[in-house]
């Protein structure tokens, strides 16, 4: 049986990623959807396991070639997505596939794989707790984290489009629930 699909998504700052990589640490069935970006990788990035970093002609080739399941220009000339050739691989293993894409990039993955996938929306409790994340996290300079706060406040408006709304307030409470919803998901015979 090929493997189902687990999409997180959230404006970044959101706390997906942290709930992304618990999930696959505690669950040896489950695999990460490596992306592919044509944004340069961040200080302790790697090719290949955070995600493939194309140049944007790389990248712009493998539309025309149609390589993605789901791409978007995220920023002028920054792009992001999902090859088909990862979420095949890995289900071809018999394994789960975990998604930590933008709300954009989740809706796609799910249309096209309807009840096999279990879209997950990861909601930050206000946008202002979201700023003093970004701020923390601090990878990113100022004009950078306006863009991403403007950003989240049209990206929470997908919220209804998913199956599943976690909120992530308190983390501990956050992973406990989110290691239930893959379990209910599973377990469900979808
Ligand atoms: P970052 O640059 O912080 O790693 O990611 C920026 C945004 O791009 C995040 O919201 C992240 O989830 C999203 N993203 C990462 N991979 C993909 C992908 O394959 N497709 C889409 N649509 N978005 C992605």
């Amino acid at each position: 049986m090929k493997g189902k699909l687990f999409i997180f998504s959230a404006p970044s700052g959101s706390g997906k990623t942290t709930i992304v990589k618990h999930l696959l640490s505690t669950n040896p069935g489950f695999a990460f959807s490596v992306s592919a970006t044509s944004r340069p990788p961040r200080c302790n990035e790697k090719n290949g396991t955070d995600y493939y970093f194309l140049s944007p002609d790389e990248f712009k080739e493998k539309i025309k070639n149609d390589e993605f399941l789901e791409w978007e220009e995220v920023y002028k000339n920054v792009f992001y997505g999902t090859l088909k050739s990862e979420v095949e691989r890995i289900r071809n293993e018999g394994k789960h596939v975990i998604f930590d894409v933008d709300v954009v990039g989740g809706c796609n993955i799910k249309k096209h794989y309807g009840n096999d996938a279990l879209a997950v929306f990861v909601k930050p409790p206000s946008v202002e707790e979201l700023r003093k994340r970004l701020e923390a996290r601090s990878t990113d300079n100022k004009k950078v984290i306006e863009t991403r706060i403007a950003k989240a406040e049209f990206e929470l408006t997908f919220e209804p489009q998913f199956d599943v709304v976690l909120i992530n307030e308190n983390l501990e409470e956050a992973l406990k629930k989110a290691d239930k919803i893959v379990q209910q998901f599973l377990g469900a015979g979808h």
